[in-house]
């Protein structure tokens, strides 16, 4: 990060907590075709997420994201380090977040936190002034997630967990990739959205799988059978959004683009229930180096203004010949990396 101060009007500070994701099996997931950055402890990781988060404040940026790189509820320690970081310097600071978000696989918002007396990781997120809660479910039927995202992310109870997020004043968005034989049409759609709408969620965000134009060993270093299962599966994302413009169920409300015009975002309102319904593509890889496409903080605490530029000055890279050895500690269990 240079000494110029940086203007972070608008856009997020996207915190990448961890690598570990011990439940997903998601055929899709992004981060293991991106430059891999090696994880900091905790202590070190939380220090350095205070001097980013004054930064990114000071800057002018209101919209935090707490994700994965991994799964955050795989690093407690972290998450709620980090959220309680987020509290005592916006009260002193005196500034209002519009937006504190985490981004999960759900599959342990309902379990109990170890050690914490039968307290659920929801409980202690409610607690802690979590606004957002984003919830990734890849699929409409059992057999269609446990193929895409795997028999933990399958499991997961919506009907019981997203109502319960509501309870506790917490909003809702879910998060769902189109893919070929997945959630790939308008009327898989409009079933998602009106089964999410009377759950209480309050925006549905589809999402096209990553574009990565530029591809080498440097940029996309991970997982070759993720990078072919994208490449397969990508659906036709423009006819999509046509089909969804033609439809009854969904009423145009504007298009605009996002992180410096690397991606586009069309919103609808779902005519029946009334909740937002996005849409969003995104190329990675270019982003420029002069501009705050995010304040992006990766595992290893150090963060930049974008995502994936694989500038070893900055970043503790995992090295390439250690790929192997990283894909198989922060992603356990996973034969088919
Ligand atoms: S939940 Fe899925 S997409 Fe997210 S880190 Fe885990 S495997 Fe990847």
């Amino acid at each position: 990060m240079n000494c110029k101060p940086i203007n972070f009007t608008g856009t997020e500070m996207k915190v990448e907590l961890t690598n570990l994701c011990r439940d997903g099996r998601c055929t899709f997931c992004s981060p293991l075709i991106r430059p891999a950055v090696v994880e900091a402890g905790q202590e070190v990781f939380l220090q350095r997420f205070t001097d980013n988060l004054d930064l990114y404040l000071e800057g002018g940026g209101r919209k935090v994201i707490l994700t994965g790189g991994g799964e955050p509820t795989d690093a407690p320690g972290k998450l709620f380090g980090a959220l309680r970081q987020v509290r005592e310097r916006t009260e002193e600071l005196g500034v209002e977040l519009e937006l504190l978000a985490v981004y999960t696989n759900a599959v342990k918002l309902l379990r109990p936190i170890m050690g914490c007396g039968g307290q659920t990781f929801l409980d202690r997120l409610a607690e802690m002034g979590l606004k957002d809660l984003n919830l990734s479910v890849h699929g409409l039927t059992r057999k269609q997630k446990v193929v895409i995202s795997g028999e933990a992310m399958a499991s997961v109870d919506f009907e019981t967990l997203i109502p319960a997020i509501v309870r506790k004043g917490i909003r809702v968005m879910t998060r769902t990739v189109l893919a070929d034989g997945f959630i790939d049409s308008i009327q898989q759609i409009e079933e998602f959205v009106s089964w999410a709408a009377g759950l209480g969620v309050g925006i549905c965000y589809f999402s096209d799988m990553f574009q990565l134009p530029v591809r080498n060993e440097q940029t996309t270093p991970g997982s070759k059978t993720v990078m072919q299962w994208t490449d397969d599966h990508r659906t036709p994302f423009d006819g999509l959004i046509a089909d969804v413009r033609r439809s009854n169920a969904f009423v145009f409300v504007s298009e605009f683009t996002r992180h410096n015009a690397q991606g586009r975002t069309f919103e609808f309102r779902h005519g029946e229930s009334g909740i937002r319904v996005m849409f969003g593509d995104l190329a990675i890889g270019n982003e420029s180096e002069d501009q705050a496409t995010y304040g992006y903080m990766k595992p290893d605490g150090s963060m930049d203004v974008h995502n994936n530029a694989r500038d070893a000055n900055k970043r503790e890279f995992v090295p390439l010949e250690e790929m192997k050895a990283y894909l198989q500690m922060y992603r356990p269990g996973r034969g088919d990396l």
